[in-house]
């Protein structure tokens, strides 16, 4: 029987014969395209300027040497901290050209968020836009760690000219990816050259993304959609990015109707604003919006069918999968539902109706000092990947999801994890406990909440500040509520529905 993804297959792609890891790794596949028409423009800066895939192909793999030559090994971990622009994307390229792993990290943390995925990720080398998240990095790993800025070391920076480039095969790793666990430690996420490359090609062939494509660009590039769903989707399809510093409604309603575009990718709270902001009309001049990261309420997907004239295409991903299920391009596309498995990708509901996952997508593991890590908690005994999301399945095979067994708070787009925030309001003085929840939000998704017990009177207005202080500003409640004690199960586990 052919599998329920076959669906997604152009007409006359034999699902029997498709090798999505065909290739080894994204930078092959891209430099293919870059060949075949080398003065052809790939990506735009934020002024404005347009990068040929021959500047790209010759810049990055001259920067992947010099990373070599500067004494960094195949496996070497690099921290990229950066906000978008093209230097960034060339710096992450070169770390893959030059087999090394790139470990993005949001340019909004603060120094105790940047130390401590530091001291998780165990780099070799950092390349950031900012000299005092380097000295917070050096302050974590020590004086031996590099320190460069986005461009890497200049010429001449080391002896060695043997470094491979472009030599990583499928299994290598190549993105230590953090999502932040329960328990308030980094987890990083382990992802290998195959794993990024079958993904982004699944997504291309779903999605029936050319080289005659347009990406606008606004996601940031330290998580899995605008990196591994813009980025790398791009290089394997061989279409164009145009790259943003963020999203803004005006700037993308201008770049809609003039800048050529053919695709957005957006997160609900951004169709959210710009619905907000009369700006969705101009989404119906594009081939293909796509939605993802957290549910898309129906009402939303309906509010900008009747605008654009077409449904957002939702899909499902996370970090440690890339992408997961799509609905299907040329329909139906069921709002509420996040579609059918893409291809390669096995998928099943637990009982319980937990989603569990296998493909050559799925991570191989977190790390840990001794390679990847299997816990039980994150992989059945017969080796599929428990997502932590609860789902169903109708009577076409679309997948709806329904809720998450764990208990992250999405707030627009982002995530985050009640625990960290917890305990960092925990440290302002008078305040005894502290409960995280998302409540649900028009703008935000979940707008993070705080429920607190104090000592005496506290002013929200201060806590919030001193939660500012220490954590990025979407991890900061938007709402305080006070409550004289916080409702506990007999283990004293705070019961968070009853919040
Ligand atoms: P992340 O690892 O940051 O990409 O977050 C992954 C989580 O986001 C998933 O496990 C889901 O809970 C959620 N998610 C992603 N896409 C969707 C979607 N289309 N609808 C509902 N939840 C989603």
């Amino acid at each position: 029987m052919a599998p329920a993804w076959s669906e997604h297959l152009p007409a006359g792609l034999d699902a029997s014969s498709l090798d999505l890891t065909a290739g080894q790794n994204l930078i092959a596949v891209a430099a293919s395209h870059w060949r075949r028409e080398p003065a052809r423009p790939v990506l735009q800066d934020l002024d404005g300027t347009w990068i040929s895939g021959e500047q790209l192909a010759g810049e990055t793999s001259e920067h992947a040497r010099r990373l070599g030559a500067a004494g960094l090994i195949p496996g070497d971990r690099v921290v990229l901290c950066a906000g978008t622009s093209a230097a960034l994307v060339g710096a992450y390229l070169a770390v893959l050209r030059a087999g090394l792993v790139a470990v993005p990290v949001n340019p909004s943390y603060t120094r105790p968020e940047v130390q401590r995925l530091v001291a998780a990720a165990r780099p070799a080398a950092a390349l950031v836009e900012d000299d005092e998240v380097g000295n917070w990095i050096t302050e974590t790993a020590g004086p031996d760690l590099k320190v460069w800025g986005l461009g890497g070391p200049v010429s001449g920076a080391g002896s060695r000219t043997d470094h491979p480039v472009d030599a990583a095969g499928g299994p290598d790793p190549a993105l230590l990816l953090f999502t932040s666990g329960t328990t308030g430690t980094p987890k990083g996420a382990l992802l290998s050259h195959g794993n990024l490359l079958s993904s982004a090609r699944a997504v291309g062939l779903a999605w029936r993304w050319t080289e005659d494509d347009r990406l606008l660009l606004v996601l940031p590039l330290f998580h899995m959609h605008g990196l591994g769903v813009g980025i790398n989707g791009s290089l394997v399809s061989g279409g164009q990015v145009v790259l943003r510093p963020g999203f803004d409604a005006s700037d993308v309603a201008d770049r809609c109707r003039s800048g050529g575009v053919s695709m957005f990718f957006g997160v609900p709270a951004i169709y959210q604003r710009l619905l907000a902001a009369g700006r969705a009309e101009r989404l119906s001049e594009l081939r293909l919006i796509v939605s993802g990261s957290a549910p898309l309420a129906v009402a939303q997907s309906d509010a900008l069918a009747d605008v654009c004239g077409q449904r957002p295409l939702e899909r499902y991903g996370m970090t440690e999968t890339v992408m997961l299920t799509s609905n299907p391009l040329a329909g139906p596309r069921k709002p509420g539902r996040v579609g059918l498995p893409l291809p390669g990708v096995e998928l099943r509901l637990a009982a319980g109706g937990e989603v569990q996952v296998r493909g050559p997508n799925v991570l191989a593991g977190y790390d840990s000092p001794d390679g990847p890590s299997r816990p039980e908690d994150a992989f059945t005994r017969d080796g599929w990947f428990r997502t932590g999301d609860l789902g169903e399945l109708d009577d076409d095979g679309h997948l709806g999801l329904v809720g998450r067994s764990k208990e992250l708070i999405i707030t627009g787009g982002f995530n985050v994890y009640p625990r960290e925030v917890e305990e960092a309001l925990a440290e302002f003085p008078g305040v005894r406990e502290a409960a995280v929840v998302g409540r649900p939000s028009p703008d935000w998704g979940e707008a993070v909440t705080a429920v607190v017990v104090t000592d005496g009177p506290v002013d929200p207005a201060d806590l919030r500040n001193f939660a500012a202080q220490r954590l990025a500003p979407y991890k900061v409640p938007k709402a305080v509520e006070f409550v004289d004690q916080l409702p506990r199960n007999s283990l004293g586990k705070v019961l968070r529905h009853e919040l």
